[in-house]
């Protein structure tokens, strides 16, 4: 967003939600951010303490970790979902949809994108809120580090939508295979994941289990342990490289048992449309592939009205 945008959105959209007492706005409604929110309805909001309002741009929360289980096909999304709508009634706090795209930090405002829905519809229009006191707790994003391809070929884990798609594409890949009268070609069936930490090595575990399960109801002319591969690709020289070692051979040693393909010390160069090349020059066929080597916090934080930021975009607290 430019300055300019920025003075337009100040001058058309600003929404007043007028309010006597303290107003605080909490940005992102994950782990951290929807916990505090809960609590501040219930402490303040409910005794009209505080004016307490989430800002988030999806309308329900889903726990993160609980991403990979939703990718695999093991976990119904809408069991486990909590609507920021129905929360927000609840807990005695307000739940505004919208993406924060701008901050004006004299002004005391967050500005939002506008909402569009599923179908392109225009739900909400551009607009901003003021706060007496703002939290952004927008949590984090993947990282690609810049390398080629990962944008256009590989999914990440990172929202409930990503995770959707990646199943879906993992269901049609193996239908596609089973009725396909032609012979596999290399990459198909083929899963890489990028980054053996505790979301790709979980992701992994679990693809081995669902799409067993997947070829059980009914594609039966997929044979598992023929025809399906999953690759577990990690630069560092061991998988969970934050854990101790200890848990990272024993990991491994499960994996394997499962028939996971574990490679450690092997870079990334490239993400192509029909797998992965390795900076040593071998190439890994997978037709799906899962970036999960990084995070970053996301892009908005990097130019908030003068917020100091580190490398990776997060926030400086001091
Ligand atoms: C697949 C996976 C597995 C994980 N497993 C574990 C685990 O086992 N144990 C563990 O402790 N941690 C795990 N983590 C990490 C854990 O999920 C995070 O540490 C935690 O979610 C961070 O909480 P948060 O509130 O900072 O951000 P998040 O939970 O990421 O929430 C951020 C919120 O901000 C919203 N948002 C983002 N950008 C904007 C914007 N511009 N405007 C408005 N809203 C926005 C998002 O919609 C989201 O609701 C895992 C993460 C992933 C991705």
């Amino acid at each position: 967003m430019t300055l300019s945008d920025a003075g337009k959105l100040r001058t058309e959209h600003m929404v007043s939600e007028t309010s006597d007492l303290h107003r605080v706005i909490v940005v992102g409604g994950g782990a951290g951010g929807l916990e505090l929110v809960t609590r501040l309805g219930n402490k303040l909001g409910r005794y009209k303490r505080a004016d307490v309002t989430l800002v988030d741009k999806c309308r329900a929360h889903l726990w993160k970790p609980l991403l990979h289980e939703i990718g695999a096909g093991s976990m119904d999304l809408g069991v486990h979902e909590i609507d920021y709508l129905a929360q927000a009634h609840w807990h005695h706090f307000r739940y505004r949809i919208g993406e924060l795209i701008g901050l004006d930090r004299r002004a005391r405002a967050v500005h939002l994108a506008a909402h569009v829905d599923d179908e392109g519809q225009q739900v909400t229009q551009r607009r901003s809120f003021h706060y007496d006191t703002l939290v952004i707790a927008i949590g984090s994003q993947s990282n690609d580090f810049g390398t080629p391809g990962v944008r256009e070929h590989a999914l990440s884990l990172d929202t409930p939508l990503e995770a959707k798609r990646f199943h879906s594409r993992l269901v049609n890949a193996y239908i596609r295979g089973h009725a396909q009268s032609t012979p596999l070609r290399p990459e198909q069936l083929q899963v890489a994941i990028i980054g053996a930490g505790a979301t790709g090595t979980e992701l992994a575990a679990e693809l081995h289990y669902t799409t067993r399960q997947l070829v059980a109801y009914g594609l039966d002319r997929i044979d598992p342990k023929r025809d399906i591969k999953i690759n577990l690709i990690e630069a560092a020289d061991r998988i969970l490289p934050a854990l101790p070692e200890r848990l990272s051979n024993s990991a491994a040693a499960l994996l394997k048992d499962l028939g996971v393909r574990v490679c450690t010390s092997s870079k990334v160069a490239e993400v192509a449309t029909n797998g992965v090349k390795l900076a040593s020059g071998e190439f890994i066929p997978a037709e799906l592939v899962v970036w999960a080597a990084g995070v970053k916090a996301p892009d908005v934080l990097k130019d908030l009205d003068g917020l100091e930021t580190n490398r990776l975009n997060q926030l400086v607290v001091t």
